[in-house]
């Protein structure tokens, strides 16, 4: 079965055998990943948050990223499950698809546990995506690059629709996932190797090597679509891609100078906008596309401790595993 069924006949109900070893594995990762925010004990956090441990400075670095991932995992979950699980209808996939709605489940509970623990006003903490403007901003960017596809009259029949889900695929997976989410992840992370609010820190580490599955999927899945459908992916496209993408990487630094104008524990924001083109760059790599800013990773940490590292090592391992032949034959 194809991973996308342009004719209506198709049938999504046998998953084996499986055509989509790759959408089997990342099943089985995630799977291997389990976790829930509840396990990881908050009282540090409450205690520093209600005392005078933390600046102002760290204090909006907190609020700004419990802000805006409180609702743009909510809308990640809803993409998913209401645009792109109608539209991928490769059984392999669509499990994958589950698991990773489960997980979206888990972040956006992570925030209400934070909201919780941290005795936040939910009106306040949920209504940053609508108060403040950088947030506001990444939002309705990916909102934008998805809205044909919402529409409920979309269905694929051309090479024209592929490229219109193809684009949603790049706003959430890509985007959202692999660019809007990283300015926040290291300013999370930063916090907890100071010992700032550990708690929330490494429920961000949890999340983090969640999405880098989520991302590593997702630009599976395109280049999946895009063998299946070589007339639909054109130089134009591409462009548009990268246009895209640098647009986003713009976005995403307008946020990091809004939740750091000054320097916090030795982060500066620019050090944030050079992280930002770092990853902007890993995400143009692993799309076959050509790198567009040559941008050292200004936070090493990230690397040796949790980001890419991860990344490399499972895609790593994953071509190890087909190396060896050790493949499950269904
Ligand atoms: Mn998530
Ligand atoms: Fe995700």
């Amino acid at each position: 079965m194809p991973l996308l069924d342009t004719d209506a006949e198709h049938d999504p109900n046998k998953i084996l055998p499986i055509e989509y070893d790759w959408a089997r594995e990342y099943y089985v990762a995630g799977v291997a990943n389990n976790w829930t925010p509840e396990e990881i004990p908050m009282g540090d956090d409450v205690t520093q948050w209600r005392g005078d441990a933390l600046t102002d400075a760290e204090r909006q670095l907190v609020e700004w990223n419990l802000g805006f991932f409180s609702t743009a995992e909510s809308l990640t979950a809803n993409n998913l499950v209401l645009a792109v699980y109608d539209h991928v209808t490769a059984p392999e996939c669509r499990q994958y698809l589950l698991r990773q709605a489960y997980e979206e489940a888990i972040h956006t509970d992570t925030f209400i546990y934070c909201c919780d623990s941290l005795g936040f006003e939910p009106e306040y903490l949920y209504g940053m995506y609508d108060r403040i403007p950088s947030i506001a901003e990444k939002d309705e960017f990916v909102v934008d690059m998805t809205r044909v596809v919402d529409s409920p009259d979309f269905s694929i029949q051309t090479d024209e629709d592929v490229l219109d889900f193809l684009r949603d695929l790049v706003g959430f997976y890509v985007v959202m996932e692999g660019i809007f989410f990283y300015a926040g992840f290291a300013m999370m992370l930063g916090l907890k190797r100071r010992n700032r609010m550990v708690g929330i820190g490494q429920q961000f580490e949890y999340i983090l090597r969640d999405e880098s599955l989520h991302v590593g999927f997702g630009v599976e899945l395109i280049d999946g679509i895009r063998v299946e459908h070589p007339d639909a992916w054109t130089d134009a496209f591409e462009r548009e891609v990268i246009d895209l993408l640098t647009e986003a990487v713009e976005l995403e630094k307008i946020y990091a100078r809004e939740a750091c104008p000054e320097d916090v524990l030795g982060m500066s924001s620019e050090q944030f906008c050079e992280y930002v083109e770092h990853v902007a760059d890993r995400r143009l790599r692993q799309l076959g596309l050509p790198t567009q800013y040559g941008t050292d990773n200004p936070f090493p940490w990230m690397t040796e401790q949790v980001d890419l590292n991860k990344e490399k090592n499972f895609f790593e391992t994953q071509v190890t595993e087909y190396q060896s032949g050790g493949r499950l034959d269904w």
